[in-house]
Formats: C-alpha cells, structure tokens, sequence
C-alpha cells in the first residue's frame, strides 16, 4: 500500500504540473503526493487585520505551504523567458524552456485562465526611455492570472488530479533514502517507498532540503542573496507602464558601487503582504485581476543582488540576519516614507497617516536605514531617483518603503541535464533545486521531469 512508481515531495507548481503531465502520459502510472501543508481551501492565514495584525508563526505557513506553494496566493504572474526566473535553461537548452513555459501557459489557459491577458515587453517604446534613463528592460512576455484566477486554475487541476494521484497533505517528509534501487520516504503517517522520486520543495523547503544533499552526498552551492524594500505608491505614478506591461523588469546599474539594483514582482492595483519562512517574516506583494478587489496602489520590490566570495558561504543566513534584525526593531514588517528616509529621521504612525500614500499592509513606521546596510541602502535610494525619471512620483517624500524584502536563493544542487541527481532516479525540480526561482520555470521543470519518467515506464 505504502509503494508507489513515484513519488513528489512538496506539492508547489513544480509538484502540480509533475503529476499532472505524468497522469496525462501514462495515468497507470502509481503516483503520490506528499505536501506539509493544507489542502488548497484550507489554506488560511490567521492575520485579518483586526484580532490578528502580525504573524503569529503558524506550524506551518499557510502563504507558502499547502496545494498550490508558495505560488497559491501569489499574483500568478507567469513569465515567459529565459532572462530572468531560472537559469532552467543552462540544463534543457532555451528553446526547450520556452517551450514549456508556453505549454505550461496552455494547461493554465485551459483550465481557469483564459480570457487573462498576456503582456510583452516586444516592440515596447519603454525599452528606449529606460536607456536614454540608464535604466535596462528586462525582455519579457507575462502571463498575468491574478491571484483570484491563479487560485481557480489551481482548484481545477487538484479536481482532476485527486482521483488519480493520491495526495497526502499535511504530512512533512522527514527523511529521505536508497537502497540503490528504490527509495524510503520517513513521513509521520509511516515510510513509503518508490522507484522514482521527485523533490519539490521550494523555498519553505530550503533547509530540509540542505539536509538531504548532506545526508545522501548531494553536492551543493551558494553564493547569492538579494536584500531590499518593497515600494507602494498610487498606481497612476506607474499606470503609464504597468497597463502596457504590467510588470517590468528594470534593471539599473549605481554609479557609486556599480552594484545591480533590480524591480521585482510588481502588482499594479495591488497590495503588500507579510510573509513567514522558517519564522523569518518578510514582505511580498500581490494583486487581483477583479477589479472589485483591486487597491489605488502599485508595489514592487527594488532588489540589490549581493554575491559572496570566500570564505563567506552562508548568503542565506546573511539575508536572514538582516531580516531577523527589521523583525527585532518592527515585531515584523517595518514602513518607512521615503521623505523620511532620505531626511534622516524614523516614519512614525502620524506622518504615515498624513501622507498621500494609504498603506496596504499594517507595518510598524520606522526607519529602514537601521536595518539595512549602507551600501545597499544607497543603491536603493539611486535607483529611485532613477525611477523617477520614467514614472516622475516615484521620489516622492510619500513614496512607502517595507522592510525587508529578501530573494533567497536556495543553493543550487548538483544535477545533470535530466534534473536527475547523482543517485539514480532521484530527480529536484523547482526552486527548492535553486536552479528556478519563478513560477513558470518551477512549473516547466516539473512537465520537463514527468515527461523523462513517463517515457523510462512505456
Ligand atoms: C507572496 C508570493 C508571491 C509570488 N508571486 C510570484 C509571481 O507573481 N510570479 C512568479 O513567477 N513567482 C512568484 N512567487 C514565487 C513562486 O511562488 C515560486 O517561485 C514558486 O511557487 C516555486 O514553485 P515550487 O513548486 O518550486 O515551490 P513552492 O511553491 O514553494 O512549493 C513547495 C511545496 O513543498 C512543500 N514542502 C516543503 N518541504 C516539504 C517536506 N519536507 N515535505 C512535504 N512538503 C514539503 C511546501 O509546503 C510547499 O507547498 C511568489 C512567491 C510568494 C511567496
């Protein structure tokens, strides 16, 4: 009862789009899921704004764990291209990835998504006003589901894949090993064994993951982070671009350090959320396609890439320090006015009130410039004023900044180009591999895997 042909750990996109194309290749295929986390409309997260303001370290975070990942409540952003989101690409070559990100956009549009808008970055008159700004546009095409979409299409698969998959949710995989030929899977619920199986645990599952590599002889690397705010202003200050492309990807280049400064993750109409990894609470953001539920304000994040050399290795724990440091000062999420920043002083809950800016996220005013080191907070306060050449607001004294956003990168494991590990049919996918870091390569790495099983068992 307890043997399967496969088995997927973690039930993100990448596990989602595993098990269906498997089911849709060879549905007598013996395949199961195991998940941490709840069913898709158990997800909950207790914070409602009034009884529960701030994170209350659920067992398990219903933001980034249960069916759908991290990716559930997310904008469902999509996107389209090897520039950024992945270097899935360096193992399966660029055109096989663009192909899957396009048939993974297929199985959204088919199942939830159609009639959502795609937006491309080809032909865009932006590219020329960022470089003649010292700004880059990242080159893109995205798939926007919104998260009131994105979370249909998810409803749809799970109703076709439950008959066929069986799916052990709130049920951690604690150990995994071989015996050569076949693998064991510790779970609270007993040990299941399979001959194949796929590890799908994204960035909640960064340090199990760190685990298995250790214990099963998985080399392993590490050597990024990116630290940085979130910025919310009205969304007319960026309605020019986001109603075009609704997201861009811009990346800047400071003349101070040199160092690449980035937008991340924007969500036109949108709001700022807290997050919890590992008990680290970090902001992210998103945004609905219906109307109904749409904000007056557009949030990004702004990003500072920093890479390690030796003998510093732990570019996560860096990341994290600084986040548990926001955490000690803010009890969380700190807000801050730019005006605030840039004048030196702490934001406090009166000038936030007065600003033209109404906050999304209930965060502790405060003052970033405590949190964050200089060099990154200079790059962030450059490409700012670099902003807002091309979306003149941007600088504006009432311009919110959250603190902190952190893009971990999980290290990035050692795989061939079958995603396969050292050990035979054992294969990571995901972002918990650190070779993707988006929902459409977590999910394209998924279909790419499934198909490689598929064809082994025929
Ligand atoms: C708020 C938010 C907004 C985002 N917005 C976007 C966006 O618009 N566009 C975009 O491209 N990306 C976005 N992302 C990132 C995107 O969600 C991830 O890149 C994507 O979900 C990665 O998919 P995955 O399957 O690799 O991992 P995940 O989605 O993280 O899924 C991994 C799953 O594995 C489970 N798990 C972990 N360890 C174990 C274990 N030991 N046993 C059993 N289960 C385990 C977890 O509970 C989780 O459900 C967003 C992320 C967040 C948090």
């Amino acid at each position: 009862m307890n043997q399967y042909d496969v088995i997927i750990v973690g039930a993100g996109p990448g596990g989602i789009y595993s098990a269906w194309e498997m089911m849709r290749l060879d549905p007598s295929l013996k395949v199961a899921v195991f998940e941490k986390g709840h069913p898709l409309e158990r997800r909950k997260c207790p914070i409602d704004g009034e009884k529960i303001k701030s994170c209350v370290n659920c067992k398990t975070c219903a933001i980034m764990s249960g069916f759908g990942g991290a990716g559930a409540f997310s904008d469902g952003k999509y996107n389209l291209t090897n520039d950024f989101g992945g270097t899935l690409y360096e193992y399966i070559g660029k055109k096989k990835a663009m192909e899957l990100m396009e048939y993974v956009d297929q199985i959204n549009t088919s199942h939830g998504g159609q009639g959502t808008k795609l937006y491309t970055t080809a032909n865009t008159r932006f590219k020329k006003i960022c470089l003649q700004n010292g700004l880059h546009l990242l080159d893109a095409s995205v798939r926007h589901l919104g998260t009131d979409i994105n979370y249909v299409v998810l409803k749809n698969l799970f109703a076709e894949l439950e008959n066929k998959v069986d799916f052990y949710f709130d049920t951690e995989v604690e150990h995994v090993s071989t015996d050569g030929s076949s693998y064991s899977l510790q779970t609270a619920a007993g040990t299941f064994t399979c001959r194949d199986c796929i590890i799908s645990v994204g960035r909640s599952g960064s340090k199990w993951m760190e685990t298995v590599c250790r214990d099963m002889d998985i080399a392993t690397k590490s050597n990024r982070v990116d630290i940085g705010v979130r910025v919310e202003l009205p969304a007319v200050v960026f309605s020019e671009l986001t109603d075009e492309l609704y997201e861009s990807k811009i990346v800047y280049r400071t003349q101070n350090y040199e160092d690449l400064v980035r937008t991340f993750c924007m969500n036109p109409k949108g709001a700022v959320v807290a997050e919890n990894t590992n008990g680290i609470v970090t902001v992210n953001g998103h945004s609905y396609e219906n109307p109904d539920l749409q904000t007056n304000n557009t949030n990004f994040a702004l990003l500072v890439a920093k890479h390690f050399t030796a003998p510093f290795k732990d570019s996560n724990g860096y990341g994290e320090s600084i986040a548990r440091l926001s955490n000690m000062l803010g009890g969380g999420i700190i807000v801050q006015r730019f005006g605030d920043l840039i004048r030196g002083r702490r934001s406090t809950q009166k000038r936030i009130d007065e600003g033209l800016v109404v906050p999304t996220l209930a965060a502790s005013p405060g003052d970033l410039s405590l949190v964050l080191p200089k060099r990154i907070m200079d790059g962030l306060i450059e490409m700012i004023y670099a902003l807002d050449k091309i979306a003149p607001g941007t600088a504006s004294s009432d311009t919110l900044l959250y603190g902190v956003e952190v893009k971990f990168y999980n290290m990035e494991v050692s795989l061939d180009e079958n995603l396969e590990t050292a050990h035979k049919g054992l294969y990571i996918i995901g972002d918990g591999s650190g070779v993707t870091h988006s929902l459409s390569h977590a999910s394209a790495s998924g279909v790419y895997v499934a198909r490689r099983i598929a064809a082994a068992a025929q």
